[in-house]
């Protein structure tokens, strides 16, 4: 199962950028921009360490921390891209919609940065030109919404320049910080220009914010994880998938445990739904193994896994064309097993 899983032609609906650099890369990383003389880079390499021993929750903020260190400048940047990219096509995942928000430092500003992280995903398609890449600009609802205007600014100016990259706006952060409905105008400004939404919704407890997410509407929800049997009737009536993360959500303790996690709910009840990584080199995980996690956890077959994929494919902002060559990818695996 797990070779057949790796070789499956994947769909991956949400990954953040800044979040899905696993170990190797990071070390990569790291050697390019210090040297492997470097002092800096026995002292990185020294925190790398206390990763591979222990994941608890710490480690995987650390991690967080020391990526942004890492892509604090333009090269760190466009090469931390590069490698995310490639991180995914070794996995077999022929599609991917990554997030990122822009950021802003003494290197490049919030335009500067979209900038490099395009031209980034341009030379890695060259060198892995199996994966299609999609960007969506996230919104960092923890930040003020003055920042969350200028980003979706710069998401419909890219828009227009990168018709086939940039296709929505991502809105993620600390579900504890910030209010949604500080937000619902520019998401709604977003919605009208043409943008695609993917709100991280339902992330903890908080069933007023939930209604409010649920009656200003999405195409694709992140997590879920809360939602009330009625919400998901809600979006199953509306073709609104959820976007289920298992380790990222047992790591990040929203979820007990694998056997608790609200896929199960979602598959008995029949909602759209799609398996993902959210941030696998934080969370170390690939799609692969998330695959491999929901079959031993909730005995999903073969065919299951095969159908989870083309509704990924279905729910992904790809063109028709880009979609139908996706399911082809996959109907072409399937029976070249049947060989
Ligand atoms: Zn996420």
């Amino acid at each position: 199962m797990l070779q057949f899983l790796k070789e499956l032609p994947k769909v991956e609906l949400h990954a953040h950028l800044n979040g899905s650099l696993g170990m190797d890369s990071l070390c990569e990383l790291a050697e390019r921009l210090y040297g492997s003389a470097s002092e800096e880079f026995s002292q990185l390499c020294a925190r790398f360490t206390r990763f591979d021993k222990d994941s608890d929750l710490d480690a995987c903020f650390e991690k967080f921390a020391f990526v942004h260190e890492l892509t604090s400048t333009e090269e760190g940047l466009r090469y931390a891209t590069e490698l995310v990219v490639r991180e995914f096509a070794r996995d077999n995942v022929q599609y991917v919609e990554l997030r990122t928000t822009p950021k802003a430092n003494k290197s490049y500003t919030r335009r500067e940065y979209l900038q490099h992280v395009i031209d980034a995903i341009g030379e890695a398609r060259k060198t892995y030109p199996d994966i299609l890449v999609k960007l969506l600009p996230s919104i960092n609802r923890a930040e003020p919404v003055a920042v969350a205007e200028e980003t979706v600014s710069l998401a419909l100016e890219f828009a227009q320049s990168h018709p086939d990259l940039i296709l929505g706006i991502d809105l993620s952060g600390n579900p504890g910080k910030g209010t949604f409905s500080d937000f619902v105008p520019i998401l709604s400004l977003a919605r009208e220009k043409g943008l695609k939404l993917v709100l991280h919704c339902a992330e903890i407890e908080n069933p007023a914010e939930i209604k409010e997410m649920l009656n200003f509407g999405m195409s694709r929800c992140g997590h879920g994880t809360f939602l009330t049997p009625e919400d998901i009737e809600l979006l199953k009536s509306r073709n609104i998938p959820i976007e289920c993360c298992l380790t990222s959500n047992v790591k990040s303790g929203t979820v007990h445990s694998l056997e608790e996690h609200h896929l199960k709910r979602l598959m008995e009840a029949d909602a759209p739904k799609v398996i993902c990584t959210d941030d696998s080199g934080v969370f170390d995980t690939t799609l692969t193994q998330e695959f491999l996690l929901a079959k031993q956890t909730f005995g999903l077959t073969r065919d299951q896994c095969v159908s989870l994929t083309l509704e990924a494919v279905q729910h992904s902002f790809a063109t028709v064309e880009e979609r139908q060559s996706m399911a082809t990818k996959v109907k072409n695996y399937m029976d070249s097993l049947q060989k």
